[in-house]
């Protein structure tokens, strides 16, 4: 079997408050192949960004990995040296996040940031040849009248123009994998439209592996090819978006898809019962039995494993236990 581009094998992210351990990321295992989207779904706080942030090496203290391994083209993330992971992140694994307007900085010109981030990793490239591609990459992001825009601060541009800063700060590289952590979350929707089928287009050109983070099926819909659905720091569902919108496992899953407004329907609109639980009180068992509408004695008791419900399709869940598989993708 052809080695994955990005593979997240075991992790476990926890942070050491003074309440107690968070185990943002508990035991979850990811694989991503080279050029393939790939969604990370569920509500805040299940640990998708948290995943995300592990693998860029941008957790803050108190949170740190304590477990498992991360493999980027064979070699592992998490036996790096510190310089040699820094060359790599923004090189060859880059991150675009929800807000751009945190991320890019305020008082430097757009296009000089993507110029610096450039030379930052092409050390024998000149400051011309760097504003040169910066250029180029505001064209390929659809920034009009990219000359002018390269001399203005983020304050001056829109939020969807912002974000286009970011994808083109994010690709000029030429990365293999793109980290989006909920790239569109912050823009109206028919901005939101415009960069994911921009994104996409790169994505397809480019042969750009993405790890697209969000809570919106419908994105995953349009963009993903596979998709792991999170909830209290577990994977809960993982398999392709074909076979999971054509044939939901998880309980959790169900409930986010039955959570889309369907503007056809005069039903009110769905929404799964309860909370997500607080993270340093876990209920016992199956994490998700307090909201499950088909818990069962034993889901309060015992905690499920990942099991085979068709080949491909994991599902974590007892009523999946006859079709149980031998390792998660
Ligand atoms: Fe629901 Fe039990 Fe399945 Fe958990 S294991 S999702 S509580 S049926």
């Amino acid at each position: 079997m052809e080695e994955a581009l990005l593979r997240i094998q075991d992790l476990h992210t926890t942070f050491y408050t003074r309440d107690g351990l968070v185990r943002a990321v508990d035991g979850v295992t990811i694989a991503i192949n080279a050029g393939e989207s790939v969604g990370i779904v569920g509500e805040s706080g299940c640990g998708k960004s948290m995943t995300a942030m592990s693998v860029m090496g941008l957790l803050k203290k108190p949170g740190k990995v304590d477990g498992g391994k991360i493999f980027f083209d064979g070699r592992e993330l998490t036996a790096m040296p510190p310089g040699e992971k820094r060359r790599l992140m923004g090189n060859k694994i880059s991150m675009i996040f929800q807000e751009p307007m945190t991320s890019l900085n305020p008082v430097i010109t757009v296009g000089k940031q993507v110029r610096e981030a450039l030379l930052l990793h092409n050390r024998h490239m000149s400051r011309a040849q760097a504003k040169e591609r910066a250029l180029q990459a505001f064209e390929l992001v659809g920034i009009p009248d990219a000359k002018k825009r390269y001399g203005e601060y983020p304050h001056q541009l829109s939020g969807g123009l912002r974000q286009r800063v970011m994808i083109a700060m994010a690709m000029v590289c030429g990365p293999g994998l793109l980290i989006a952590d909920e790239p569109t979350t912050a823009l109206d929707v028919t901005i939101e439209a415009q960069i994911l089928h921009l994104m996409k287009d790169l994505q397809e050109e480019k042969g750009t592996a993405v790890m697209m983070i969000t809570h919106n099926l419908g994105v995953v819909a349009q963009f993903c090819h596979r998709l792991y659905v999170m909830y209290a720091g577990k994977v809960m569902e993982s398999g392709t978006v074909k076979e999971i919108f054509a044939d939901v496992g998880h309980p959790y899953t169900e409930g986010l898809m039955r959570s889309v407004p369907d503007m056809e329907s005069k039903e009110r609109l769905y929404n799964i019962r309860g909370m997500v639980p607080s993270m340093l009180h876990l209920p016992k068992g199956c994490r998700f039995c307090p909201r499950c509408q088909y818990s069962m004695a034993r889901c309060f008791e015992e905690e499920p494993e990942m099991y085979e419900a068709s080949p491909g399709h994991f599902v974590r869940c007892f009523l999946y236990e006859q079709g149980k598989g031998e390792e998660m993708p």
